[in-house]
């Protein structure tokens, strides 16, 4: 069976067979990962083997803290803005779709108004803003984007602001730019040094869900409001290694499995960047081809992780996955706000699957096409 689900997502066979293997007895320790204290010596060795993976993959400068924590993706929507707006000021962001909206929704709840700085509301999100079309407000504290928009299929092919920093406000001043790379994080490699916040809910190419990595420059720790709650603060989570509470454990360590996974199975995110580059171009050439499949989406703005696709004929679609899954071919079915289809290619899902993919798709439009 290959899985092509969005999230929670496929993670490497190797990855969980290893974590099987070592369930109920880690390395003779006589007990599972899963009932460890956390401040024990074993745990405390594994959460930092797999922080020095993650910065060793994405090359982390040593001025930015990695965090480990949890409430999902979700929870940053509010973090972001309680850990950031200290000395007021106004969120920006860009809105390319339905992630985006969410955390502007989020960010509204908290500080009442926000600025748009760019959307591609008006192409249908099917087309990122252009860089020369951000226009950061006076009063920007920060700069908001969804590096991948998992529903839509959108994806930044550029770091927004410029080569020589962050984005910046009219009046030249830069401020830091935030980013949900909830799913594409680990694609491919990242500088990471033109980012302030990086958030990512695991469970598409890290790990199990409610885990959330954040990748967070020093000199942004000591800009939080007063009136937030202590779990949320990024300085607080870093001077506790992540362990102001009980951390999730086990996601955390099944994460760093997939740390260990891309450097020595995959060799690194050059290695993955080529596999993930072929893996899209092949099932985009392949519906850009046919006669029953279409992808919206411009080209330079197609999402290499979410493919999303739709049939000529809306009324195949429940024999295309139903077919499909009886061909082993899992969760194509797309989100329930935009109907279709969709493939999720992310880092776990091999080559193969999308050459059966592909295969299917082929065999179903000439039997149904
Ligand atoms: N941001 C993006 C881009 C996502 O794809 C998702 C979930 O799929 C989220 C945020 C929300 O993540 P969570 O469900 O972990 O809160």
């Amino acid at each position: 069976h290959y899985n092509f689900c969005a999230g929670p997502a496929a993670l490497p066979a190797a990855v969980l067979e290893r974590a099987r293997d070592e369930m109920l007895d880690y390395q003779g320790r006589g007990l599972s990962v899963m009932e460890m204290s956390h401040r024990s010596p074993e745990f405390v060795a594994i959460a930092e083997q797999a922080e020095a993976d993650l910065r060793e993959l994405l090359a982390i400068p040593d001025n930015y803290r990695v965090l480990f924590t949890q409430g999902g993706a979700s929870l940053q929507f509010s973090a972001v803005p309680y850990n950031l707006l200290g000395q007021g000021g106004r969120p920006n962001f860009l809105n390319t779709g339905i992630w985006s909206k969410k955390a502007i929704a989020e960010a509204r709840h908290l500080v009442g108004d926000v600025h748009v700085a760019a959307s591609s509301e008006g192409n249908g999100h099917s087309a990122v803003p252009r860089q020369e079309e951000v226009v950061l407000s006076d009063d920007a504290a920060y700069l908001h984007y969804t590096a991948n928009e998992t529903i839509g299929g959108l994806e930044f092919d550029y770091i927004p602001g410029s080569k020589e920093g962050g984005p910046r406000r009219p009046d030249g001043t830069e401020v830091p730019l935030v980013c949900d790379m909830s799913s594409s994080i680990l694609s491919g490699p990242l500088d990471v040094s033109r980012f302030g916040v990086i958030y990512a809910g695991a469970q598409k190419n890290i790990g199990p869900a409610g885990l959330v990595v954040v990748i967070v420059r020093d000199d942004l720790l000591d800009q939080a409001r007063g009136d937030m709650p202590s779990l949320f603060g990024y300085k607080t989570l870093s001077e506790a290694g992540s362990m102001v509470n009980t951390p999730a454990t086990y996601s955390w360590y099944l994460a760093g499995l997939v740390f260990d996974w891309l450097k020595s199975d995959i060799g690194g995110l050059a290695a993955m960047d080529a596999l993930n580059a072929r893996k899209a171009a092949k099932l985009y050439a392949a519906i850009d081809e046919s006669g029953l499949y279409a992808n919206p989406i411009t080209l330079g703005s197609r999402s290499r992780m979410n493919v999303p696709f739709v049939l000529a004929d809306a009324s195949l679609d429940a024999a295309f996955l139903a077919e499909a899954e009886a061909a082993g071919l899992l969760n194509l079915k797309g989100h329930r706000s935009v109907g279709g289809m969709r493939a999720s290619l992310y880092n776990a899902v091999p080559e193969a699957a999308v050459d059966a993919l592909i295969a299917f798709m082929a065999d179903f439009e000439k039997r149904r096409g």
